[in-house]
């Protein structure tokens, strides 16, 4: 194929251009439309960015033999690859820049850094250019809204109108969770009409690039409300209606409730998601790698990690122990592993002050970062962003939670019935922490308690014996049935259950609350342990998995949380103990929360968060004793 000939005078124009030279007034005036002020007239761009041309090898030495790319491509490849000289690595890139595309594009040239092929200066070029471009083209290329945007689409509300009075019965009176996955289902075929429907319009680049959300933005305002909670009946009210039609009269309660569903996490989040971030950094400041990537500690034990496909990103460039022998994970490796429960090497078992080599793996070194600790807000701030996005982002989504990730040990004394009901067989007792008790999150009223589902189980034969001990694990929030008076102790609610009672319901919402739920609960607030130290950050990620939310923070975080939050006898971390004795009591720990944490491991690192007056009676006495404080970067950077 032959380009037609203005194309392929658009073409030599491109390429002739060395790429430190091609502007933003270059790219304007090939593909924008603009005003001309002495004629007084709107001129046509001479090109479309979208145009489509072939390219040879001998025209783009980049070009692997011949490609039929477009001229926006083109433009992307010389001006963000070739001038950062990325394409001699990554060759021409000929994938749309879309939201995927982006993303793969991305995490192509992530990796090229990762593996030493780009430094990170050349990294931060390309990430330069990338927004330049995007930024610059955004004004002249991106079209907010289109007449096919606006107007409805008959098909689609005549196949709503099918899909509702179809499934009107479960739509009504069915369970939360068979509401939630109708609607998802009913919404999915018709965003999908939609989509059909837009694929050519020009106005759908906006979804397409990733910046609009068809699924949530579009649908609400053209397709349908979609389900709505209502935390009277404690199910979904789903509502036909999208806002162009208008609302009902009877669609107005749920319009009001999902009003505040949105607007209250977004308000709150902002502060909560805030105030943990300084905890994080507070207490993992000090934290740090032994800056010889070799150096070993000599441990032999390690944790367990479940390599979801969703978390198989976070344990790159970590060792683990297969079989014996030491592995290191990396792009080449990692996909065997995926569905496998793998023995990590971790700070969770480091034997040394500073990070071990084998214990921290080499992703930091290949950054080269050692003061890691300070990178962990990275999580926080995914979650504010989170949170402030759900705003927008109102869809639902709901499941029951599987019997075999239940309990820590497996028994046979519950079960789950068809309606996602926890019933047990035999007595039982849960021993509820009166950890959340301090934040938003948890109730107690006199009929249920919402907490999290983990704590420790202990279930009774007719004496009242206890014939097993375990632990709930699942890291979601529950609401659990109260029958009669739970008894209290100052860190606890234990309430028991006779056989066959209505425990908790399994179905769940899955959403970012059960994730800070979590973190609060199970790192930062509790002072005793509550579940068994080595699987701490198994069950993050299963936490993570469960409520679909990737906070994009490598699991080195939580790792070092655990690390830093749970203690042998005195100061010295449980990693310590459990480094050097892998068949130590996995729940003899000694769990502090963030506040002694901070204040026990030195007066500086205290008093960049803390009470300043205990910290200086712990420094105080801790100068007498003859303990050494911890250093932390923060110091340094003051003192310097
Ligand atoms: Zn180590």
């Amino acid at each position: 194929m032959a380009n037609d000939p203005s194309i392929q005078a658009c073409l030599d124009k491109i390429l002739e251009r060395p790429a430190d030279q091609i502007t933003k007034s270059f790219i304007e005036s090939l593909f924008a439309n603009y005003h001309d002020k002495e004629t007084n007239q709107f001129k046509e761009a001479p090109f479309k960015a979208t145009d489509k041309v072939e390219i040879l090898q001998s025209q783009y030495k980049y070009v692997n033999d011949r490609v039929t790319t477009t001229l926006g491509l083109l433009i992307y490849n010389r001006f963000c690859l070739e001038r950062t000289h990325i394409i001699e690595h990554l060759g021409y890139w000929n994938t749309q820049i879309d939201d995927k595309g982006m993303k793969k594009a991305d995490k192509a040239i992530i990796s090229l850094c990762l593996e030493d092929k780009i430094s990170t200066e050349t990294f931060g070029a390309y990430v330069d250019a990338r927004d330049s471009l995007g930024f610059w083209c955004a004004s002249f290329l991106s079209v907010a809204i289109s007449a096919a945007l606006l107007r409805p689409m008959e098909d689609v509300n005549k196949r709503k109108k099918e899909l509702f009075e179809e499934n009107k019965d479960k739509l009504q009176n069915g369970t939360a969770v068979e509401q939630v996955m109708i609607t998802n289902k009913i919404e999915k075929e018709l965003v999908g009409m939609v989509r059909e429907n837009l694929k050519n319009d020009y106005g759908y680049d906006m979804y397409a690039s990733g910046d609009g959300n068809l699924d949530n933005n579009y649908k609400t305002i053209n397709v349908m409300r979609g389900a709505v909670f209502n935390d009277i009946t404690k199910k979904y009210d789903v509502v036909e209606a999208s806002l162009m039609e208008g609302i009902t009269q009877k669609d107005i309660p749920a319009f009001g409730n999902s009003v505040v569903a949105a607007a209250y996490p977004s308000a709150v989040g902002t502060a909560e998601a805030g105030y943990m971030s300084k905890q994080l950094l507070a207490v993992l400041q000090s934290e740090r790698l032994d800056p010889d990537p070799n150096s070993d500690c000599g441990t032999e034990s390690t944790i367990p990690f479940t390599v979801l496909d969703s978390a198989k990103d976070f344990i790159l460039y970590r060792y683990i122990n297969d079989n014996g022998k030491k592995v290191l994970l990396d792009q080449s490796n990692i996909g065997k592993y995926v569905g496998q429960r793998v023995q990590l090497y971790s700070p969770q078992c480091c034997c040394n002050d500073a990070i071990c080599g084998k214990c921290g793996g080499m992703i930091f070194h290949k950054l080269g970062a050692t003061q890691i600790g300070l990178l962990s807000s990275l999580i926080t701030q995914k979650l504010l962003n989170i949170k402030l996005k759900s705003k927008h982002d109102l869809s639902q989504n709901a499941g029951t939670i599987p019997k075999e990730q239940l309990f820590n040990d497996e028994n046979n004394y519950c079960v789950i019935t068809p309606e996602g009901m926890l019933k047990n067989k035999v007595a039982m007792r849960i021993i509820i922490p009166k950890v959340l008790e301090k934040m938003s999150g948890f109730v107690k009223e006199t009929s249920l308690i919402t907490t999290m589902g983990i704590a420790p189980v202990e279930f009774l034969d007719k004496n009242g014996t206890v014939i097993f001990k375990t632990q709930m694990i699942v890291p979601v929030m529950l609401d659990f049935n109260i029958y009669e008076e739970p008894q209290e102790d100052i860190d606890s609610y234990i309430v028991t259950y006779q056989p066959d009672s209505e425990i908790c319901s399994l179905n769940i919402q899955k959403s970012c609350v059960n994730v800070e739920a979590f973190i609060n609960q199970v790192y930062l607030e509790s002072n005793k342990p509550q579940v068994p130290y080595k699987i701490l950050t198994d069950l993050m990620f299963r936490c993570l998995d469960m409520n679909k939310i990737n906070l994009t923070g490598p699991s080195i975080t939580y790792e070092m949380l655990a690390r830093r939050l749970c203690k042998g006898s005195g100061r010295e971390s449980f990693a310590k103990v459990y480094g050097k004795n892998p068949d130590v009591d996995q729940m003899s720990y000694r769990k502090v929360d963030f506040r002694l944490c901070v204040q026990e491991s030195g007066i500086s690192s205290s008093l960049f968060f803390q009470d300043i007056s205990k910290s200086i009676n712990i420094g105080l006495s801790q100068t007498l004793n003859g303990e050494k404080p911890e250093t932390t970067p923060l110091e340094m950077i003051i003192n310097a």
